[in-house]
């Protein structure tokens, strides 16, 4: 691909359309360790080890017309992702359910995004974890738009990058870690050729996941997505989305995935809370399919994705 100019650069960079705000204001609220805080009060120490060495582990959690989507499972994996990491998480499950309502109340929100964060808490300079006696909690709940909307109809260019996702027993992808430099560099990868995604294969050359999303590639009607062997995280979107296709009767599996698998593909599309389903329209430059946007399967999975919230977004 060529390289692109300073304009197409800089204009590739505007095209994230997360909501730009000040960083001063109150709004909105936000929950820290057990206080309600204003934006411009919610501030953590520069010896939480969450900054220093990115050591903690999050969530991205999306509401729906007051209900959370998928509540119990991104409460579960936060948990298990703490535990992989030995941080003991200072609340219970129910607690941390309670403050995500909390947050959504306090700021009146209903459609939202929310960020639950646990940091390993304030230590010394040093790498010792069991140094820092106390994880921190953070939660927020703001909103959120990670793609233009028009991408959903015209599906999206990404491109494969050529740095290839952390092997698993290097650090276990599954763990959701405060630590995306390995992803954050394939983003750049992605931006730097102009695009807002990039698919990321596994040491083995096999698919893996996009840096922020899981992947899906239809073939001739059957619809398959790396298992989780390949080394990626294992979404709660992605998941949900298996068992889309299961209800609808979509056949649907679980296997290693070559490149040629997606880039040979007559449809593909990605999944993640922030993104929540959408196509993608071009790999490295070359259309997927015929091309023309959002296929009939991710449009189908769409509308179904919908037809669900619509009849109240499942907490479980
Ligand atoms: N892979 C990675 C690396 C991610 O960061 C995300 C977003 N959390 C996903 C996949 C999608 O996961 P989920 O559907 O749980 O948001």
């Amino acid at each position: 691909m060529p390289p692109m100019s300073t304009s197409q650069l800089s204009e590739a960079k505007q095209t994230v359309t997360e909501p730009m705000r000040d960083t001063e204001g109150d709004r909105p609220l936000i929950w820290i360790d057990g206080a309600m805080l204003p934006r411009s009060q919610a501030k953590i120490s520069v010896f939480d080890h969450g900054l220093l060495y990115g050591d903690g582990c999050f969530e991205g959690i999306r509401a729906y017309g007051g209900r959370i989507f998928k509540c119990r499972s991104h409460i579960d994996r936060l948990y298990r992702s703490a535990d992989k990491i030995r941080l003991e998480i200072p609340y219970s499950k129910d607690e941390i359910d309670r403050v995500m309502r909390e947050c959504l109340k306090a700021n009146d929100i209903k459609d939202g995004y929310i960020r639950l964060v646990v940091t390993r808490g304030v230590g010394t300079l040093g790498l010792h974890p069991f140094r820092c006696p106390r994880p921190g909690v953070i939660c927020i709940a703001d909103s959120i738009s990670l793609y233009p909307p028009e991408m959903y109809e015209t599906g999206m260019p990404i491109i494969v990058a050529k740095r290839p996702r952390i092997p698993v027993d290097c650090l276990d992808p599954r763990i959701k870690s405060l630590n995306y430099l390995n992803n954050i560099l394939a983003k750049i990868e992605a931006i730097d050729a102009g695009v807002l995604e990039a698919l990321m294969l596994n040491k083995q050359g096999e698919v893996c996941e996009c840096t922020g999303d899981n992947v899906f590639a239809v073939k001739n009607g059957a619809i398959a997505t790396p298992d989780s062997e390949s080394g990626l995280l294992e979404g709660i979107t992605r998941r949900f989305v298996i068992d889309l296709c299961k209800k609808l009767g979509l056949p649907i599996e679980e296997r290693i995935l070559r490149l040629e698998d997606v880039t040979g593909a007559d449809e593909v599309f990605l999944t993640g809370t922030a993104a929540e389903i959408i196509a993608v329209k071009s790999i490295d430059g070359n259309p997927v399919g015929d091309g023309k946007g959002e296929g009939p399967i991710t449009r189908r999975l769409r509308e179904g994705f919908r037809e669900v919230l619509a009849q109240g977004a499942p907490e479980d």
